[in-house]
């Protein structure tokens, strides 16, 4: 079997972790020539031994040194993100796991695209900010494919397979509802760091927790789903589903829901994507829904969770308000963790930030920088 080579951006948070456990368990299949990440050296080095990386990156130039003093003799160190994207675009690479958090995805991965190669992307915040313009290098390089490894997109593209684009009428996310799921809207106001981080089905990252207990991680979902998915034309939803079993479903014109099941481990939706169209057998448990018992599913409470206003103005207008909303998030959930706002004040930041938006056709990179810049600026300058 010829070996898929990986280069895995953003090895050392949560997905990285996850995905270094995918590829060290099916070594036959999987060649990773690349492991890159920003500031967790030790880790970062750690990783690249655990898969034998033969390049380790760090897009922070101050670390090259330190990087540099942890790997063997034979292993090349390397900085910066003109580096980054000269690996990722070279030919020792088939595929680029991106699970890199924040915008700083969005140029490695419209860089692999032009270069034709196989993104599997868990960075949600590229196809939010930038969707068109990965869109629009998609079309024009038609060599390259784009898979999605966030789990409820993945769980879409996998009930899609095969299907006719005008039978798909609904793609539907659901979303755990967090830890705040039954909370008061006075209290989700004031809950503290503690209570945001506490998330009940899934483990991840700090700022996509906070995120799923604002809500504001399915609104940056329902964007994500809109570009990835936006040759269906289909109607987006969102249903409340606490047993985070089902990640996702799509409705059928002649009214049948497909929906894709499994348990909440980012390891399947990742080894989906690195393998796709085979599956391979995994580590991880498989759900049992005997003994679940009970699925339970509710339409979102949009009065206690207002992220779902922000994703309706971010899905209709498009262009740079998407990316205007994210930044405005990223800022406030900073703001948050910091201790300087109160958890309510996350809506209010990311409301001044889209209401007063001049929004535009998304042209550029250069533009969508700017863009971003002046979101933060604003959102870090919302006096409460
Ligand atoms: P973490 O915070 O755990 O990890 C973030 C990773 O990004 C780290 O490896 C970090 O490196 C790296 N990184 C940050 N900035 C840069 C940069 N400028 N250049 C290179 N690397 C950088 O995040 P998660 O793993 O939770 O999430 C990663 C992405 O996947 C996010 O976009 C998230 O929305 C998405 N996602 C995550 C899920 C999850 O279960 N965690 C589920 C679905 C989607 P370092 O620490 O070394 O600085
Ligand atoms: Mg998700």
């Amino acid at each position: 079997m010829t070996r898929n080579n990986v280069a895995l951006l953003g090895a050392t948070g949560s997905i990285g972790r996850s995905a270094t456990a995918v590829l060290s368990c099916c070594k036959e299949r999987f060649n990773v020539p690349l492991v890159a990440a920003r500031s967790s050296i030790d880790k970062l080095a750690g990783c690249a031994g655990q898969l034998d990386a033969q390049m380790v990156l760090t897009t922070d130039d101050t670390k090259l040194d330190e990087l540099s003093s942890l790997l063997p003799p034979g292993v090349q160190a390397l900085s910066g993100m003109d580096a980054l994207i000269e690996t990722v675009t070279s030919d020792k690479i088939d595929t680029v796991l991106c699970a890199i958090i924040g915008t700083a995805g969005i140029r490695p991965v419209l860089a692999a695209i032009e270069a034709g190669k196989t993104v599997a992307l868990a960075s949600k915040e590229v196809m939010v900010s930038a969707g068109e313009l990965v869109n629009a290098a998609l079309k024009a390089n038609p060599r390259a494919r784009l898979i999605p490894v966030d789990s409820e997109h993945s769980g879409v593209f996998q009930a899609l397979a095969g299907r006719r684009k005008d039978e798909v009428e609904t793609i539907i996310l659901t979303a755990s509802g967090g830890p705040f799921r039954t909370w008061s809207a006075e209290q989700i106001a004031t809950a503290t760091l503690e209570e945001a981080l506490d998330h009940p089905t899934w483990s991840m990252g700090q700022k996509i927790t906070i995120d799923s207990a604002s809500m504001m991680n399915k609104a940056l979902e329902l964007v994500e789903a809109r570009y990835l998915f936006e040759d269906y034309h289909a109607k987006l939803d969102v249903l409340v589903h606490p047993q985070s079993a089902v990640h996702a479903l799509i409705g059928l014109t002649d009214g049948s829901l497909i929906a894709q099941c499994a348990i909440a481990d980012m390891k399947l939706p990742i080894a989906y994507a690195l393998t796709y169209p085979e599956r391979v057998a995994l580590p991880v448990e498989k759900l049992s829904l005997a003994a679940m018992g009970k699925l339970e599913f509710s339409a979102p409470d949009r009065k206690r969770f207002p992220a779902f206003d922000f994703a309706d103005a971010a899905l209709s207008a498009g262009g740079t308000l998407p990316c205007a909303m994210n930044a405005a998030n990223e800022v406030a959930v900073e703001r948050f963790c910091a201790g300087e706002i109160t958890f309510g004040s996350i809506y209010r930041i990311i409301e001044k930030v889209m209401s007063a938006w001049h929004n535009e056709p998304q042209i550029s990179l250069e533009q969508l920088d700017e863009a971003d810049a002046e979101a933060r600026r604003r959102a870090r300058e919302v006096k409460l």
